[in-house]
Protein backbone atom coordinates (compact mmCIF):
# COMPACT_ATOMS: atom_id res chain seq x y z
CA UNK A 1 0.00 0.00 0.00
CA UNK A 2 1.54 3.46 -0.97
CA UNK A 3 2.86 5.36 1.62
CA UNK A 4 1.48 8.36 -0.47
CA UNK A 5 -2.40 7.37 -0.39
CA UNK A 6 -4.90 9.34 1.18
CA UNK A 7 -6.96 7.89 4.54
CA UNK A 8 -9.96 7.76 2.05
CA UNK A 9 -8.27 5.81 -0.49
CA UNK A 10 -6.65 3.69 2.19
CA UNK A 11 -9.99 2.34 3.39
CA UNK A 12 -11.51 1.84 0.03
CA UNK A 13 -11.81 -2.11 -0.92
CA UNK A 14 -12.25 -2.90 -4.98
CA UNK A 15 -15.76 -2.63 -5.42
CA UNK A 16 -16.86 -5.93 -7.25
CA UNK A 17 -20.42 -5.67 -8.46
CA UNK A 18 -20.84 -8.62 -9.70
CA UNK A 19 -18.54 -10.76 -12.15
CA UNK A 20 -18.69 -10.86 -15.83
CA UNK A 21 -16.61 -14.07 -16.51
CA UNK A 22 -15.71 -15.05 -20.49
CA UNK A 23 -16.81 -18.81 -20.20
CA UNK A 24 -18.35 -20.08 -22.70
CA UNK A 25 -22.51 -21.54 -22.40
CA UNK A 26 -22.70 -19.77 -19.04
CA UNK A 27 -26.20 -19.80 -17.67
CA UNK A 28 -25.36 -16.41 -15.91
CA UNK A 29 -27.86 -15.56 -13.42
CA UNK A 30 -25.49 -13.09 -11.20
CA UNK A 31 -25.79 -9.54 -12.10
CA UNK A 32 -29.28 -8.97 -12.62
CA UNK A 33 -29.41 -8.06 -16.21
CA UNK A 34 -32.37 -8.54 -18.79
CA UNK A 35 -32.26 -12.05 -20.58
CA UNK A 36 -34.16 -10.06 -23.36
CA UNK A 37 -32.45 -7.79 -25.62
CA UNK A 38 -32.76 -3.94 -25.85
CA UNK A 39 -35.87 -2.95 -27.62
CA UNK A 40 -35.62 -3.45 -32.00
CA UNK A 41 -36.48 0.18 -32.26
CA UNK A 42 -33.35 0.91 -29.70
CA UNK A 43 -30.64 -0.80 -31.39
CA UNK A 44 -32.58 0.51 -35.24
CA UNK A 45 -31.65 4.34 -33.31
CA UNK A 46 -28.05 3.17 -32.47
CA UNK A 47 -26.98 1.82 -36.05
CA UNK A 48 -28.86 5.18 -37.48
CA UNK A 49 -26.60 7.17 -34.91
CA UNK A 50 -23.42 5.10 -36.41
CA UNK A 51 -24.33 5.56 -39.65
CA UNK A 52 -24.84 9.47 -39.42
CA UNK A 53 -24.44 10.85 -35.70
CA UNK A 54 -20.89 9.95 -34.61
CA UNK A 55 -18.76 13.11 -36.77
CA UNK A 56 -20.55 15.20 -34.44
CA UNK A 57 -20.36 16.25 -30.90
CA UNK A 58 -23.35 15.46 -28.38
CA UNK A 59 -25.72 17.69 -26.88
CA UNK A 60 -23.86 17.83 -23.66
CA UNK A 61 -27.48 18.32 -21.78
CA UNK A 62 -28.90 15.82 -23.54
CA UNK A 63 -32.21 18.07 -23.68
CA UNK A 64 -33.94 14.76 -26.01
CA UNK A 65 -33.97 12.35 -23.52
CA UNK A 66 -34.52 14.47 -20.53
CA UNK A 67 -37.57 15.33 -22.74
CA UNK A 68 -38.16 11.28 -23.26
CA UNK A 69 -38.49 10.81 -20.05
CA UNK A 70 -40.51 13.93 -19.24
CA UNK A 71 -43.42 12.55 -21.72
CA UNK A 72 -42.74 8.93 -20.73
CA UNK A 73 -44.12 9.80 -16.95
CA UNK A 74 -46.39 12.77 -17.82
CA UNK A 75 -47.12 14.58 -15.20
CA UNK A 76 -43.03 16.44 -15.52
CA UNK A 77 -41.02 18.59 -16.78
CA UNK A 78 -37.96 18.15 -18.90
CA UNK A 79 -36.23 20.43 -16.18
CA UNK A 80 -37.09 17.74 -13.47
CA UNK A 81 -34.68 15.11 -14.92
CA UNK A 82 -31.32 14.95 -14.79
CA UNK A 83 -29.51 11.96 -16.64
CA UNK A 84 -26.12 10.57 -16.17
CA UNK A 85 -23.76 7.11 -17.62
CA UNK A 86 -25.70 4.56 -15.30
CA UNK A 87 -27.30 5.49 -12.35
CA UNK A 88 -24.28 4.82 -10.55
CA UNK A 89 -23.22 7.63 -11.82
CA UNK A 90 -26.68 9.67 -11.42
CA UNK A 91 -25.99 8.23 -7.71
CA UNK A 92 -22.24 9.73 -7.29
CA UNK A 93 -23.51 13.03 -8.02
CA UNK A 94 -26.69 12.57 -5.49
CA UNK A 95 -24.35 11.96 -2.63
CA UNK A 96 -22.22 14.63 -3.49
CA UNK A 97 -24.95 17.68 -4.16
CA UNK A 98 -27.55 16.36 -1.94
CA UNK A 99 -26.67 13.91 1.03
CA UNK A 100 -23.47 15.91 2.35
CA UNK A 101 -25.14 16.93 5.64
CA UNK A 102 -23.75 17.23 9.35
CA UNK A 103 -26.74 14.70 10.69
CA UNK A 104 -25.92 10.70 9.51
CA UNK A 105 -28.01 9.75 6.26
CA UNK A 106 -29.72 6.81 6.71
CA UNK A 107 -30.43 3.55 4.56
CA UNK A 108 -31.12 -0.19 5.17
CA UNK A 109 -28.95 -2.03 6.94
CA UNK A 110 -29.17 -4.67 3.98
CA UNK A 111 -29.42 -2.73 0.91
CA UNK A 112 -27.00 -1.44 -2.25
CA UNK A 113 -23.63 -2.27 -1.30
CA UNK A 114 -22.64 0.81 -3.06
CA UNK A 115 -24.01 3.08 -0.62
CA UNK A 116 -21.58 3.10 1.98
CA UNK A 117 -18.94 3.08 -0.84
CA UNK A 118 -19.57 6.88 -2.02
CA UNK A 119 -20.26 7.25 1.61
CA UNK A 120 -16.75 6.53 2.40
CA UNK A 121 -15.37 8.17 -0.82
CA UNK A 122 -17.23 11.87 -0.10
CA UNK A 123 -17.20 11.59 3.37
CA UNK A 124 -20.58 11.58 4.08
CA UNK A 125 -21.53 10.50 7.74
CA UNK A 126 -24.04 7.02 7.49
CA UNK A 127 -26.35 5.20 10.16
CA UNK A 128 -27.47 1.68 8.82
CA UNK A 129 -31.44 0.98 9.41
CA UNK A 130 -31.93 -2.66 10.13
CA UNK A 131 -34.66 -4.45 7.85
CA UNK A 132 -37.90 -6.55 10.15
CA UNK A 133 -37.40 -9.85 10.61
CA UNK A 134 -38.96 -10.08 7.31
CA UNK A 135 -36.43 -8.47 5.55
CA UNK A 136 -38.85 -5.11 4.66
CA UNK A 137 -38.09 -1.75 5.25
CA UNK A 138 -40.06 -0.32 8.09
CA UNK A 139 -40.41 3.28 7.35
CA UNK A 140 -41.23 4.21 11.03
CA UNK A 141 -37.83 3.46 11.79
CA UNK A 142 -36.53 6.53 10.17
CA UNK A 143 -38.37 8.82 11.76
CA UNK A 144 -35.34 10.13 13.47
CA UNK A 145 -32.74 13.16 13.01
CA UNK A 146 -30.82 12.56 9.60
CA UNK A 147 -29.02 14.26 6.50
CA UNK A 148 -31.27 11.72 4.28
CA UNK A 149 -32.58 8.49 3.36
CA UNK A 150 -31.70 6.41 0.58
CA UNK A 151 -32.68 3.00 -0.62
CA UNK A 152 -33.86 0.98 -3.33
CA UNK A 153 -37.60 0.12 -4.24
CA UNK A 154 -37.45 -2.68 -4.55
CA UNK A 155 -34.93 -3.55 -2.17
CA UNK A 156 -31.90 -4.88 -3.34
CA UNK A 157 -30.56 -8.25 -3.03
CA UNK A 158 -34.05 -8.82 -1.09
CA UNK A 159 -36.29 -7.87 -3.89
CA UNK A 160 -39.17 -6.56 -1.21
CA UNK A 161 -40.77 -4.22 -2.71
CA UNK A 162 -42.59 -0.95 -0.63
CA UNK A 163 -46.07 0.18 -1.38
CA UNK A 164 -46.02 3.60 -2.08
CA UNK A 165 -48.40 4.64 0.61
CA UNK A 166 -45.56 4.19 2.63
CA UNK A 167 -43.22 6.16 0.64
CA UNK A 168 -45.51 8.72 1.26
CA UNK A 169 -45.76 7.91 4.75
CA UNK A 170 -42.00 8.47 4.57
CA UNK A 171 -41.65 11.43 2.88
CA UNK A 172 -44.13 13.13 5.20
CA UNK A 173 -42.52 12.53 8.26
CA UNK A 174 -39.57 14.04 6.80
CA UNK A 175 -39.95 17.16 5.43
CA UNK A 176 -36.64 18.59 6.13
CA UNK A 177 -34.20 15.53 4.32
CA UNK A 178 -34.04 14.56 0.66
CA UNK A 179 -35.47 10.91 0.78
CA UNK A 180 -34.21 9.27 -2.29
CA UNK A 181 -35.62 6.25 -3.84
CA UNK A 182 -33.57 4.13 -6.02
CA UNK A 183 -35.77 2.08 -8.57
CA UNK A 184 -33.49 0.46 -10.57
CA UNK A 185 -36.24 -2.55 -10.50
CA UNK A 186 -39.10 -1.13 -9.54
CA UNK A 187 -40.30 -1.96 -13.65
CA UNK A 188 -40.67 -5.86 -12.71
CA UNK A 189 -43.29 -4.89 -10.07
CA UNK A 190 -43.34 -2.14 -7.68
CA UNK A 191 -45.01 1.06 -7.87
CA UNK A 192 -42.63 4.26 -8.58
CA UNK A 193 -42.67 7.29 -6.52
CA UNK A 194 -42.45 9.72 -9.56
CA UNK A 195 -46.00 9.80 -9.19
CA UNK A 196 -45.26 11.55 -5.62
CA UNK A 197 -42.44 13.84 -7.23
CA UNK A 198 -45.04 17.04 -7.71
CA UNK A 199 -46.47 16.41 -4.16
CA UNK A 200 -43.07 16.62 -2.60
CA UNK A 201 -40.28 18.63 -3.12
CA UNK A 202 -37.70 16.65 -1.22
CA UNK A 203 -38.54 13.44 -3.19
CA UNK A 204 -35.72 12.31 -6.00
CA UNK A 205 -36.53 9.10 -7.68
CA UNK A 206 -33.63 7.57 -9.86
CA UNK A 207 -34.13 5.07 -12.52
CA UNK A 208 -31.65 3.27 -14.92
CA UNK A 209 -32.32 2.20 -18.33
CA UNK A 210 -29.61 -0.89 -17.54
CA UNK A 211 -32.27 -3.54 -16.34
CA UNK A 212 -36.23 -3.48 -17.57
CA UNK A 213 -34.90 -1.78 -20.50
CA UNK A 214 -31.69 -4.36 -21.35
CA UNK A 215 -29.52 -1.23 -22.06
CA UNK A 216 -26.68 -2.31 -19.46
CA UNK A 217 -24.00 -1.59 -21.59
CA UNK A 218 -24.81 1.44 -22.72
CA UNK A 219 -24.69 3.32 -19.19
CA UNK A 220 -27.97 5.59 -19.24
CA UNK A 221 -29.17 6.44 -15.70
CA UNK A 222 -31.94 9.29 -14.49
CA UNK A 223 -33.18 10.99 -11.72
CA UNK A 224 -36.63 12.98 -11.49
CA UNK A 225 -37.04 15.46 -8.90
CA UNK A 226 -37.71 18.91 -7.85
CA UNK A 227 -36.58 21.48 -10.11
CA UNK A 228 -34.58 22.75 -7.23
CA UNK A 229 -32.71 19.23 -6.60
CA UNK A 230 -31.99 18.73 -10.04
CA UNK A 231 -30.13 21.70 -10.53
CA UNK A 232 -27.93 21.11 -6.88
CA UNK A 233 -27.41 17.88 -9.24
CA UNK A 234 -26.23 19.39 -12.48
CA UNK A 235 -23.64 21.72 -10.50
CA UNK A 236 -21.98 19.12 -9.15
CA UNK A 237 -21.90 17.13 -12.46
CA UNK A 238 -20.98 20.28 -14.34
CA UNK A 239 -18.16 20.80 -12.04
CA UNK A 240 -16.33 17.67 -12.03
CA UNK A 241 -14.59 15.64 -14.24
CA UNK A 242 -18.21 14.17 -15.59
CA UNK A 243 -19.03 13.18 -19.35
CA UNK A 244 -22.32 14.46 -20.50
CA UNK A 245 -24.02 11.54 -22.81
CA UNK A 246 -22.52 10.28 -25.90
CA UNK A 247 -24.52 10.18 -29.03
CA UNK A 248 -25.21 6.68 -29.16
CA UNK A 249 -26.51 6.65 -25.10
CA UNK A 250 -28.96 9.39 -26.23
CA UNK A 251 -30.38 7.94 -29.31
CA UNK A 252 -30.71 4.17 -27.85
CA UNK A 253 -32.09 5.59 -24.70
CA UNK A 254 -34.56 7.91 -26.07
CA UNK A 255 -35.98 4.75 -28.90
CA UNK A 256 -35.87 2.54 -25.89
CA UNK A 257 -38.06 5.02 -23.68
CA UNK A 258 -40.54 5.24 -26.72
CA UNK A 259 -40.67 1.74 -27.79
CA UNK A 260 -43.55 1.12 -24.80
CA UNK A 261 -45.00 -1.95 -26.43
CA UNK A 262 -41.34 -4.25 -26.39
CA UNK A 263 -40.92 -2.50 -22.33
CA UNK A 264 -44.25 -4.16 -21.76
CA UNK A 265 -43.74 -7.27 -23.13
CA UNK A 266 -40.10 -8.19 -21.83
CA UNK A 267 -41.00 -7.16 -18.54
CA UNK A 268 -44.30 -8.77 -18.17
CA UNK A 269 -42.23 -12.49 -19.75
CA UNK A 270 -39.76 -11.64 -16.52
CA UNK A 271 -42.73 -11.56 -14.44
CA UNK A 272 -44.22 -14.24 -15.78
CA UNK A 273 -40.70 -16.42 -15.45
CA UNK A 274 -40.45 -14.71 -12.21
CA UNK A 275 -43.58 -16.53 -11.06
CA UNK A 276 -42.55 -19.89 -11.81
CA UNK A 277 -39.10 -20.15 -10.71
CA UNK A 278 -40.86 -19.21 -7.46
CA UNK A 279 -42.93 -22.30 -7.47
CA UNK A 280 -39.40 -24.45 -8.50
CA UNK A 281 -37.36 -23.25 -5.89
CA UNK A 282 -40.35 -23.54 -3.21
CA UNK A 283 -41.11 -27.38 -4.22
CA UNK A 284 -37.44 -27.66 -3.53
CA UNK A 285 -37.98 -27.26 0.00
CA UNK A 286 -36.28 -23.24 -1.24
CA UNK A 287 -38.00 -20.35 1.37
CA UNK A 288 -38.11 -17.43 -1.26
CA UNK A 289 -38.77 -13.31 -0.27
CA UNK A 290 -41.67 -12.05 -2.11
CA UNK A 291 -40.03 -10.23 -5.20
CA UNK A 292 -40.80 -7.32 -6.85
CA UNK A 293 -37.55 -7.26 -8.96
CA UNK A 294 -35.89 -9.30 -11.89
CA UNK A 295 -34.39 -11.48 -9.17
CA UNK A 296 -35.02 -13.85 -6.16
CA UNK A 297 -34.05 -13.91 -3.01
CA UNK A 298 -33.94 -17.83 -1.73
CA UNK A 299 -32.35 -20.11 0.92
CA UNK A 300 -32.53 -23.23 1.84
CA UNK A 301 -32.88 -24.83 5.63
CA UNK A 302 -30.79 -27.65 5.05
CA UNK A 303 -28.08 -26.79 2.69
CA UNK A 304 -25.41 -24.05 2.77
CA UNK A 305 -25.63 -21.04 0.39
CA UNK A 306 -22.18 -20.54 -0.42
CA UNK A 307 -21.88 -24.74 -1.07
CA UNK A 308 -24.99 -24.32 -3.57
CA UNK A 309 -23.32 -21.69 -5.66
CA UNK A 310 -19.78 -23.42 -5.76
CA UNK A 311 -21.66 -26.08 -6.78
CA UNK A 312 -23.63 -24.16 -9.03
CA UNK A 313 -20.70 -22.78 -10.80
CA UNK A 314 -19.22 -26.05 -11.28
CA UNK A 315 -22.36 -26.58 -13.84
CA UNK A 316 -21.34 -23.20 -15.35
CA UNK A 317 -24.30 -21.49 -13.42
CA UNK A 318 -23.34 -18.23 -11.39
CA UNK A 319 -25.90 -16.56 -9.11
CA UNK A 320 -24.94 -14.31 -6.49
CA UNK A 321 -23.67 -15.17 -3.05
CA UNK A 322 -22.98 -12.40 -0.03
CA UNK A 323 -21.23 -13.34 3.24
CA UNK A 324 -22.95 -10.67 4.92
CA UNK A 325 -24.53 -11.48 8.65
CA UNK A 326 -27.99 -12.43 8.38
CA UNK A 327 -27.79 -12.49 4.24
CA UNK A 328 -25.23 -15.38 3.97
CA UNK A 329 -27.68 -18.35 3.72
CA UNK A 330 -29.54 -17.02 0.62
CA UNK A 331 -28.50 -16.90 -2.98
CA UNK A 332 -29.77 -14.45 -5.18
CA UNK A 333 -30.68 -15.16 -8.48
CA UNK A 334 -31.58 -13.47 -11.67
CA UNK A 335 -34.45 -14.53 -13.88
CA UNK A 336 -33.22 -15.61 -16.69
CA UNK A 337 -35.18 -17.25 -19.64
CA UNK A 338 -37.07 -20.11 -19.07
CA UNK A 339 -34.45 -22.48 -20.27
CA UNK A 340 -32.49 -20.62 -18.14
CA UNK A 341 -34.19 -21.03 -15.07
CA UNK A 342 -35.05 -24.56 -16.16
CA UNK A 343 -31.38 -25.11 -16.12
CA UNK A 344 -30.88 -23.68 -12.47
CA UNK A 345 -33.96 -25.51 -11.33
CA UNK A 346 -32.41 -28.71 -12.38
CA UNK A 347 -28.91 -28.34 -11.04
CA UNK A 348 -30.40 -26.74 -7.84
CA UNK A 349 -32.52 -30.31 -7.49
CA UNK A 350 -28.98 -32.44 -8.11
CA UNK A 351 -27.72 -30.23 -5.59
CA UNK A 352 -30.19 -30.60 -2.81
CA UNK A 353 -30.76 -33.97 -2.97
CA UNK A 354 -27.30 -35.26 -3.34
CA UNK A 355 -25.69 -33.81 0.31
N1 LIG B 1 -29.08 0.74 -7.96
C1 LIG B 1 -29.22 -0.55 -7.66
C2 LIG B 1 -30.08 -0.93 -6.50
C3 LIG B 1 -28.57 -1.53 -8.43
O1 LIG B 1 -28.68 -2.82 -8.11
C4 LIG B 1 -27.77 -1.12 -9.54
C5 LIG B 1 -27.01 -2.07 -10.42
N2 LIG B 1 -26.92 -3.32 -10.18
C6 LIG B 1 -27.66 0.24 -9.79
C7 LIG B 1 -28.33 1.14 -9.00
C8 LIG B 1 -26.78 0.76 -10.90
O2 LIG B 1 -27.18 0.42 -12.17
P1 LIG B 1 -26.61 1.14 -13.45
O3 LIG B 1 -25.37 1.88 -13.06
O4 LIG B 1 -26.35 0.04 -14.42
O5 LIG B 1 -27.69 2.07 -13.91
Amino acid sequence: MSRFWSTVVKGLTPYVPGEQPKLANLVKLNTNENPYGPSPKALEALRGEINDGLRLYPDPNADRLKSAVASFFGDIEPRNVFVGNGSDEVLAHVFLALLKHDKPILFPDISYSFYPVYCGLYGVAYQTVPLDDAFAIRVGDYAKPNGGIIFPNPNAPTGRALPLADIARLLDANPDSVVVIDEAYVDFGAESAVALVRRYPNLLVVQTFSKSRSLAGLRVGFAVGHADLIEALERVKNSFNSYPLDRLAIAGAVAALEDREWFDRTRQAVIRSRTKLVADLEALGFEVLPSGANFVFARHPQHDAEKSALALRQRSIIVRHFKQPRIDQFLRITVGTDEQCAALVGALRDITASR
